[in-house]
């Protein structure tokens, strides 16, 4: 029997990557590239078909041979899986993305929300227990979440559940893209923590994060650059992060009392980074701010790291074919 193969696709807002697995769920092959937003949706579609045919490629398969593509996309997706509706970080409505990718790709597509799918790739690779109430949490550019709650996963009357970053943890806080003000992904985001950074810098405090020597804008702060600074005993560095992890503990608080989760598995660019910073400051603020019940829960990192959204996303095209 010839071996069956499933791609994965963790569509972001900056890089696209591609994943095939076999039946078994093991990653076979990757590839990446930049998502280039500014492109628009045909350049991004056409970005996203190559990066799948990339993948491909290096395993020595076809793609219209292979059993399906699965894609996590950064948005809100129609209930029948084939149109994003809206995704703000590619500036797109309403598109018709299942039906174009199969056209081009000659095999079935099946569109999932990037937070939701990279969960699924959690809860069923991850964690040989098979949690019925699991929260997802992840941290990046932006917050995101998926939450499995009795076995299922938690969508809501109108397919919008799972909004964690927009969870209001500071009434006065500052303003988050949503609008409302001092949301937790407007306090603790990789965003937010540039925002934090960028106005200490303006104000003359001295950082690794940024060389004014340079002659570089200061335009970000990358996970890997924060962790630098972090390690080398940087004051800025250290307090942004120590924020994040009081805000992203006092978050898992919330949901712990609500939801009564078995584990939270952290993950996203800056816990990949981080995790071993953060992870004892976050639990150690969550589980302070907990109801006796909701204790006994696991706060862990995932160990998927950046397959968590390919890993998912193959794992949709295998459970529809
Ligand atoms: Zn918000």
């Amino acid at each position: 029997m010839t071996e069956e193969h499933y791609i994965g696709v963790d569509l972001g807002g900056t890089k696209i990557l591609a994943g095939v697995f076999d039946s078994d769920h093991n990653c076979l092959f990757t590839d990446k590239n930049k998502t280039k937003a500014e492109l628009g949706y045909e350049g991004v579609t056409a970005r996203i078909v190559e990066t799948i045919r990339g993948a491909a490629h290096l395993t020595g398969i076809d793609v219209a041979n292979s059993k399906g593509v699965g894609i996590g996309a950064p948005g809100t997706i129609s209930a029948d899986g084939s149109t994003v509706l809206f995704a703000p970080n590619l500036d797109w409505r309403d598109v018709p993305l299942k039906a174009d990718l199969e056209a081009e790709l000659g095999c079935p597509v099946w569109l999932g929300n990037d937070c939701s799918v990279a969960a699924m790739g959690i809860h069923r690779s991850e964690f040989e227990s098979k949690p019925r109430d699991m929260v997802s949490i992840f941290l990046g550019t932006g917050i995101g979440a998926g939450i499995i709650t009795n076995g299922a996963f938690l969508s809501g009357a109108t397919q919008a559940a799972g909004e964690v970053g927009h969870m209001v943890l500071d009434p006065d806080g500052p303003v988050c893209g949503c609008g409302t003000k001092g949301c937790y992904e407007a306090l603790a985001s990789r965003t937010a923590i540039f925002n934090k950074v960028k106005a200490a810098v303006e104000a003359g405090e001295k950082t690794l994060l940024f060389d004014p020597e340079s002659g570089k804008p200061f335009n970000k702060v990358r996970s890997g650059k924060l962790r630098r600074a972090v390690e080398a005993g940087d004051e800025l560095a250290t307090r942004v992060l120590d924020e994040t992890c009081l805000y992203t503990g006092i978050a898992i608080a919330n949901l712990c009392n609500l939801l009564n989760p078995e584990i939270v598995a952290l993950g996203g660019g800056m816990i990949e980074q981080l995790h071993e910073t953060m992870l004892p400051k976050i639990t150690e603020a969550a589980v302070d701010r907990m109801m006796p019940g909701a204790r006994q829960v696991s706060i862990v990192a995932t160990k998927l790291g950046d397959h968590a959204g390919i890993t998912g996303a193959a794992i949709l095209a295998c459970d529809h074919a």
